[in-house]
């Protein structure tokens, strides 16, 4: 039985035109780069075009972007760069709703010494605008914000939350993995100084993602070593996958239209027909600005674990809001953030589609769902 797979802000399945496009550089054409020779030589220009495909995707130069191994290391990147080259400034603003690629980063950097303001959100997964303005400050370094959320899809004004960083001096950075193939994005028209992408949330491998660093933006290399990326990140590059992100991108920008409209309908209607069918039900996140592709949906006074293992046995992958997994049964951040109420904040699933989902799938989810809460509400203690 093939999966129905909506966990896509999980991860994605490598597209077939990207897998077939990095396939001759593992056996085949193998060349380092670097090297003098034409085995290596062959490979430099296949590398300016990836970069070009995801330059234009974004809206950037070629030389604005650099390729890295994952949106983690982007994000890493992009912060420790932002505070080296700030080095009197010890404040940070974020979001209390950020992915741990900038959340566990940010936190561990109040034991070197910064200062952090983490900025609320509201009940529906929205940013405090007001409390975000009100927190920068002349010692402010940096302010990072996420462009969507992975868990909720809610989007962030980030275009808005760059010009207020712009007139005051201060570096802005968004994590925008989340939004990157399902919002467009032009970084030619707005003021974002530095972006992270991920290849595995956009049908590309794992293993290579990339920093947008707008031209004239103080930078700080995070890998040392070789003059890889003009310096500005060591280490052999990854070729096959830059070459697979590169097409990935280029795929992104032809998807981007079906992704807000068959998707988004997909979605739609996945969210619309569960909360009619089922009782008790809450979307959590904001239905306005909200990426095409993501719904989290809670279902009162019960686990999401046991719902993820019932729908499992359908060969529905789809993931829940709450970390039991890491040992506690503490809802998410996310969720916490948002003030959803306990008995909800523990019945919370994220659905996630991409494009390789049928009408079929959704049709299947929408059949087998509704009887399983009954039944887990049924064995509840809760109810
Ligand atoms: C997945 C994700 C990341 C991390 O990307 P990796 O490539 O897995 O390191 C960062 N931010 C957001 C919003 C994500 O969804």
């Amino acid at each position: 039985m093939k999966p129905i797979y909506v966990d896509n802000n999980a991860t994605t399945r490598v597209a077939d035109e990207v897998f077939a496009a990095m396939r001759p550089y593992f056996c085949e054409e193998y060349g380092n780069p670097s090297s003098m020779h034409s085995v290596g030589g062959r490979i430099g220009p296949k590398l300016r075009e990836a970069r070009r495909q995801v330059a234009d995707f974004l809206g950037a130069r070629p030389d604005e972007i650099i390729f890295t191994s994952c949106g983690t290391e982007s994000d890493n990147t992009a912060v420790r760069a932002a505070l080296a080259t700030n080095p009197d400034k010890r404040h940070i603003v974020t979001s209390r709703v950020e992915h741990p690629a900038i959340g566990s980063l940010v936190s561990s950097l109040t034991r070197e010494g910064y200062r952090v303001t983490e900025v609320p959100v509201d009940s529906n997964g929205c940013l405090d605008m007001i409390k975000l303005e009100s927190s920068l400050t002349p010692d402010t370094a940096l302010v990072t914000i996420m462009w969507a959320n992975n868990e909720t899809g809610v989007i962030f004004p980030v275009e808005k939350i760059a010009e207020k960083c712009r007139a005051r001096g201060i570096t802005f950075h968004t994590d925008a993995v989340q939004a990157a193939g399902k919002l467009p994005i032009d970084l030619s028209g707005n003021r974002i100084d530095m972006l992270s992408i991920s290849g595995h949330k956009l049908h590309a491998p794992k293993g290579v993602g990339a920093l947008y660093v707008r031209k004239g933006t103080k930078f700080s290399p995070f890998m040392i070593g070789g003059h890889q990326e003009k310096g500005r990140r060591a280490g052999t590059e990854n070729v096959p996958g830059i070459i697979a992100l590169g097409q990935a991108c280029e795929l992104a920008g032809r998807r981007l239209e079906e992704e807000n409209t068959r998707v988004r309908a997909l979605r739609d209607r996945l969210e619309s027909e569960l909360t009619r069918l089922i009782p008790d039900t809450r979307v959590n996140g904001t239905t306005k600005e909200r990426t095409p592709n993501t719904t989290n949906i809670s279902f009162a006074n019960i686990e999401g674990e046991s719902i993820l293992l019932m729908l499992n046995e359908f060969g529905i992958c789809a993931s829940s809001g709450s970390a039991c997994t890491s040992g506690s049964l503490e809802p998410s951040h996310v969720m916490r953030a948002m003030g959803v109420p306990f008995t909800m904040a523990h019945g919370s699933i994220r659905f996630s589609l991409s494009v390789y989902n049928t009408e079929e799938e959704i049709d299947e989810i929408i059949r087998r769902l509704p009887p399983i809460i009954e039944r887990l509400r049924q064995l509840s203690p809760f109810c």
